[in-house]
């Protein structure tokens, strides 16, 4: 399997992705078909593990305080990075990143769009632009009878939150030594197809909240959103200063731009530095990756040395930047590590990944052979392939064009922290596309997992304002398949062929490489470290157990491989002994639905006790995919709201006004799927608290058969 975890679409908006099927499973409940049903949101199979009403905070929401996390350094050493490139709290001191009208963005254009941006989310009513509990959470594992952590003295405690267990999902990682918490990375995941309505997933925080006076710090590995996403929904609840790369510091930027937060403070840290924080000194190491400024960390704490290598691979000739260091991984060796940490997404792959560098060859050849016009999709995130992209047009004289939100946004901060090297001149504006010859233009898009409403889902389907692909197109989809988009990519290629473009995948060329080392990769620099244990991280079981079979080959000791997933702690003590504890915090998955986008000065997260207090209201309508006509009566199921036998009429009710909704959009012949879906819920919860004084979560959700 050659997934890209890290590599998330570029959409910020799953919801927009053409799933196709939505699978709200319930006992008896509606099923889509060809769908394995997974029981969920049951009342009576409360999510595991995350379900109590244990410490609710208040979210403060310090929008305009300043980071109000402790003194960094108890021990009076400020942080070498500091000064260097942080960005000041101040309000006025906000980066520039975007040029282009990005930051004026007040207000998602809603259902009218804006042709030539990428996909992104809508606009959705506050209301329902708030974070929920999940209604299943595969890993968690904390329960009743979780015992609340006082810290044990003169521990090194380490506890993955998120991103153990799963594959690119919601990396969150906590070290903790005494007084001092550091958080490592704060991703996302994009949900499951049984997640309605839900647009992104993020880690439980709870157990951050219970220690938050000890946190110290994020430290943030790179770019992706798997490491980077969850920041606007969870850094408001604990404002520290964030520790990372420059690029990394732009693209989070960028993220608290668009929800109106401010107030944060970036420590730009880079390979051969050194920062003391509380208990622990971090030096960030040159690794290599999918992404320009991945930093591995080696984190010198009381019990020994750490090596935190995030996700990487070996790439002697990346794109960008140095190759990895092993000079300082040699160094970290001699100095003895007591304990590495490691992405295992590619320890399944045997032999070494592709470099970049033969990717960029690759890219060069399809440049040289094709005639008319290109569109190479990817992620947006691939600064990496942008690059070679641009370079093949310098050499075939073509001219660039972006399109895609996300896609230009990336390639703008990319370009003015002088990452993208771009010839004056060869970007073009994409207004004025069709002005040249099919022979000079170049796209570049999102859209290469299929997302409904991404850049190359519209211009295969007429719907973009600037450019629709055409007969004598190439198409180059410059990206793995991340698990679950066979589908929408698949259809995604059809409408291509049948347009009558060329498409190129991956499958027919080398135009493609994973980020995340392979076995060779992965025992070369297990070879180097010569850690004494280790705990995989990034992945599922089956890796985990995969990365601990393979390190044991490379002189690591079988009972000296820690598995753990989310939850689990590992503690080393003074002696350098480490064992998994008993103890297991609290964590899950937190859904946020709505992206606060449209809620610039409000962070979209709420006080988590909606569901509890007022249960939950699923409105579903399933319908023809091709001409939305309503297949069945809208099916109602509610869950601790009313007692449904009892509230007949209530129900009826809300039958008939689903009905009169779905008529509403569906009149014309054209489907606004979109809005067919903010309609119901915002109607249906003005419906259900006239008639009960009471707001519970109303989900709606189509079904297309
Ligand atoms: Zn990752
Ligand atoms: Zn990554």
């Amino acid at each position: 399997m050659n997934t890209e975890p890290g590599e998330t679409p570029n959409s910020p908006s799953p919801r927009e992705e053409n799933r196709g099927i939505i699978d709200i499973s319930d006992a008896g409940a509606v099923l889509a078909p060809n769908h394995n049903p997974r029981p969920q949101m049951d009342a009576g199979n409360r999510p595991v593990g995350n379900n109590n009403n244990r410490n609710r905070h208040n979210h403060n929401r310090n929008k305009n305080n300043r980071p109000q996390g402790q003194p960094f350094s108890s021990n009076g050493n400020a942080p070498v990075a500091e000064g260097q490139n942080s960005q000041p709290s101040a309000q006025n001191n906000r980066p520039n990143f975007h040029k282009k009208g990005q930051s004026n963005r007040s207000k998602p254009t809603g259902g009218a769009g804006a042709p030539g941006e990428g996909a992104r989310p809508k606009a959705r009513s506050r209301r329902m632009s708030q974070p929920r509990r999940a209604p299943m959470a595969p890993l968690t594992t904390a329960g009743e009878n979780r015992v609340i952590h006082k810290a044990n003295r003169n521990v090194l405690r380490i506890i993955p939150l998120g991103g153990s267990g799963e594959i690119g999902a919601m990396n969150m990682l906590v070290y903790e030594y005494n007084d001092d918490i550091l958080v490592i990375d704060a991703g996302i995941k994009f949900p499951d197809a049984d997640m309605p309505g839900v647009d992104y997933v993020i880690a439980d925080t709870t157990y951050l909240e219970e220690n938050k006076s000890r946190i110290r710090a994020f430290v943030v590995t790179h770019g992706h959103e798997d490491h980077i996403g969850a920041f606007p929904y969870v850094w408001p609840k604990f404002p520290v200063p964030i520790y990372t790369a420059p690029l990394t510091a732009g693209f989070i930027k960028a993220k608290f731009e668009e929800h109106g937060i401010q107030g944060y403070e970036f420590r730009i840290i880079q390979p051969g530095e050194k920062v003391q924080i509380g208990a622990f000194t971090i030096e960030p190491v040159q690794m290599t990756h999918s992404i320009p400024d991945i930093l591995g960390l080696a984190i010198t704490t009381p019990v020994g040395l750490i090596y935190h290598a995030a996700d990487w691979k070996v790439d002697f000739t990346p794109a960008f930047g140095k190759p990895t260091d092993f000079a300082k991984l040699a160094e970290l060796s001699n100095r003895g590590v007591l304990c590495m940490l490691t992405d295992s997404t590619g320890i399944l792959q045997p032999g070494f990944t592709l470099s970049e560098t033969v990717v960029s060859k690759a890219i060069e050849d399809v440049f040289i052979g094709v005639k008319g016009r290109l569109i190479v999709s990817s992620f947006s995130s691939r600064i990496d392939r942008m690059q070679h992209v641009i370079n093949a047009c310098a050499k075939t004289g073509r001219k660039l064009f972006l399109a895609g939100r996300s896609m230009e946004r990336n390639a703008n901060i990319a370009m003015e922290l002088g990452y993208l090297k771009v010839p004056a001149g060869l970007i073009g504006d994409i207004r004025t596309v069709n002005s040249l010859p099919d022979d000079k233009v170049v796209v570049m898009s999102t859209g290469s997992q299929g997302e409904e409403g991404s850049a190359l889902s519209r211009m295969s389907s007429g719907e973009h304002r600037h450019i629709t692909i055409k007969k004598g197109d190439t198409v180059m989809l410059s990206s793995s398949i991340i698990p679950g988009n066979e589908k929408a990519i698949d259809l995604t290629i059809n409408n291509l062929y049948r347009i009558g473009a060329e498409v190129i995948t991956n499958k027919e060329l080398d135009i493609h490489s994973s980020g995340h080392g392979s076995r060779e990769e992965i025992k070369h620099v297990l070879n180097i470290l010569k850690p004494k244990y280790l705990i995989p991280m990034h992945g599922d079981y089956r890796r985990f157990v995969e990365m601990g079979k393979l390190a044991v080959t490379t002189g690591i000791k079988e009972e000296n491989v820690l598995i753990i997933e989310n939850g689990q702690v590992v503690e080393f003590n003074l002696e350098g002994k480490g064992i998994i504890s008993t103890e297991k915090v609290p964590v899950g998955s937190i859904l946020i639905d709505g992206s606060g986008v449209g809620d610039v000065g409000e962070i979209v997260l709420r006080d988590r006790q909606t569901m509890a207090k007022d249960g939950v209201f699923l409105v579903i309508l399933t319908v023809k995919a091709k001409s939305g006509q309503l297949i069945s009566s809208p099916d109602i199921i509610s869950r601790g709201f009313v007692y449904m036998k009892e509230s007949e009429e209530l129900i009826g009710g809300a039958r008939i006004l689903a009905k009169r909704i779905h008529a509403q959009n569906t009149a014309g012949g054209s489907v606004q799927w979109d809005q067919l879906k903010k309609d119901l819920r915002e109607e249906m919860s003005d419906y259900l608290f006239n008639k009960t004084q009471r707001h519970p979560m109303v989900i709606s959700a189509v079904i297309q058969i």
